[in-house]
């Protein structure tokens, strides 16, 4: 982040505006809506800010730009279409620690001014640290769109109420449930709606009566939301999975759950990574197991993400007996496993008329389990089998269907960080793969994908894993329509 995002309280706080036109204006009337006391230098004004000046509304100063005017100010803003001048006035600014914005000069400035959506007092902000203001306005324009015109209205009503709900309502996490619980409920969209009259006695009524019997519910017992990530790309969560992280007290979350998702949690949510790492101890399944009682059991709404799917390689069944022997309550939501994203970011259809009936998800983890598996079955033609856990044991994998009659040329792929930037695929057969597969360095987490349909990679591959190197969900979803993460060439 080059940039740090704060909104500033400027209500009778002097600030400086060098410059007098069109650009100096709109920054003005943006400073007056805060309550700011502006103070403008210039040779001469604009007329409708001479209009200003005349009624008390800002303070005139004609001339040129001196710097004993920045003394006390709180905020500069040099808006002049002189560069010497901008230039100067920034230098002064800064030697007297004064924040200042060159407008459209972001060289020169020391805070940049973000494009708004004003619902206040709900305020969105957005900004590209100067390097796209095209795509901000465009941001901007959608923001504006999406959210409804009486947002302010509501956040007002909510603001005014605070007090008799913390009143109401002690224990702080029954309180944001409540809130939650009016943000979704009947006032708030006849509010949004237009319906109800925000300050009306009855809006207040209604609220009251609904806060009345909020109040006397004891505290909410806690629940365990099971819920899969899917692969990486935070683009293929669903969106209940994106309710029940936003509304989770604490996430409990692995190794393979990438970083920008577990940050679509609340800020103040507590994180609690679980899973293995180099360096810190393990985490044994037996404790994961006891946490997740215990912290329901404190009433907090956990959201215990995994990788994947939680039902498919994912020890999920595991906890939800622990919680189910306890009489916890929990919920699963299902995520897209790592056979369907890699194979879909990999351009091979697991299932294809021409090549393959049937598909089979096998562990190819540990070599004892490995002799578990039923290699008759995934030796038959026409049979698609993907292998988790496979990397290590590739040879291994190889030599048993060779051994079980599958021919040495047998297609096949392994796909590392499917779906994620760093997604590769290295294609070849179960006789060459795992020489390409050493020389390429391929690391965990990799999927092995062993059928015919593997050959198809090579036409209907389209992820270019390099231009996927996504911001952020929002900026996917903003951007919705855009061809980005497809091959150019
Ligand atoms: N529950 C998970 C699987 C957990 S087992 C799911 O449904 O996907 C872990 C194995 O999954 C890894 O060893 C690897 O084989 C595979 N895997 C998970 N995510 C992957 C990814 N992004 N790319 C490649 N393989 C992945």
């Amino acid at each position: 982040m080059d940039y740090f995002p704060i909104f500033l309280r400027l209500a009778g706080e002097p600030v400086l505006v060098v410059g007098g036109g069109e650009v100096a204006a709109r920054k003005i009337d943006l400073l007056l809506r805060t309550g700011a006391k502006v103070t403008v230098v210039a040779p001469e004004l604009l007329a409708s800010l001479a209009d200003k000046a005349r009624i008390g509304e800002i303070e005139y100063i004609a001339g040129e730009f001196r710097p004993e005017l920045l003394d006390g100010k709180r905020v500069a803003i040099a808006a002049t279409d002189k560069h010497a001048i901008n230039a100067w006035v920034a230098h002064q600014a800064e030697r007297r620690n004064i924040p200042v914005n060159v407008v459209d000069d972001r060289e020169l400035s020391r805070f940049i001014v973000p494009a708004i959506v004003d619902r206040s007092p709900v305020v969105v902000a957005v900004a590209s640290s100067g390097d796209a203001p095209v795509l901000t306005r465009r941001l901007r324009e959608k923001l504006e769109s999406f959210l409804p015109s009486r947002l302010g209205a509501l956040a007002k009503l909510a603001g005014s109420l605070r007090t008799a709900v913390k009143g109401r309502i002690e224990n702080a996490g029954a309180r944001r449930r409540f809130w939650e619980n009016f943000f979704d409920g009947e006032i708030a969209s006849d509010v949004l709606a237009g319906r109800a009259d925000a300050e009306s006695a009855d809006t207040r009524a209604r609220f009251d009566e609904a806060l009345q019997r909020a109040g006397g519910e004891p505290i909410a017992p806690g629940e365990v939301v099971l819920v899969g990530a899917g692969p990486g790309d935070p683009g293929l969560l669903t969106i209940r999975a994106l309710r029940a992280l936003q509304n989770a007290d604490v996430v409990l979350y692995d190794r393979l759950v990438s970083e920008e998702i577990v940050d679509l949690a609340r800020r103040d949510a507590e994180r609690l990574y679980v899973g293995k790492a180099a360096g810190s101890a393990h985490v044994s399944q037996e404790q994961i197991n006891s946490l997740l009682v215990r912290l329901a059991k404190q009433g907090k709404r956990v959201c215990r993400l995994k990788g994947g799917d939680p039902f498919i390689f994912g020890r999920g069944g595991e906890e939800l007996e622990a919680l189910a022997a306890e009489g916890i309550r929990f919920e699963v939501v299902p995520g897209i496993t790592a056979a369907a994203g890699c194979a879909a970011y990999a351009g091979i259809p697991l299932t294809h008329r021409d090549h393959a009936q049937a598909l089979t998800f096998v562990t190819g983890h540990c070599k004892g389990e490995t002799d578990k598996v039923d290699w008759e079955l995934l030796a038959r033609p026409g049979q698609t089998s993907v292998f988790y856990m496979g990397l290590g044991h590739l040879e291994n994998i190889a030599a048993k269907l060779q051994e079980h009659g599958v021919p040495a040329d047998r297609a096949a792929a392994v796909i590392e960080e499917g779906t994620r930037a760093q997604q590769r695929v290295v294609t070849g057969t179960l006789a060459d793969l795992a020489d390409k597969v050493r020389e390429a360095a391929i690391q965990s987490p990799a999927l092995l994908i062993v059928g015919e349909v593997t050959r198809l990679h090579d036409t209907l591959r389209w992820f270019n894993a390099a231009a996927a190197q996504r911001p952020s969900l929002i900026g996917a979803w903003s951007l919705a329509g855009n061809t980005e993460g497809r091959l150019s060439a």
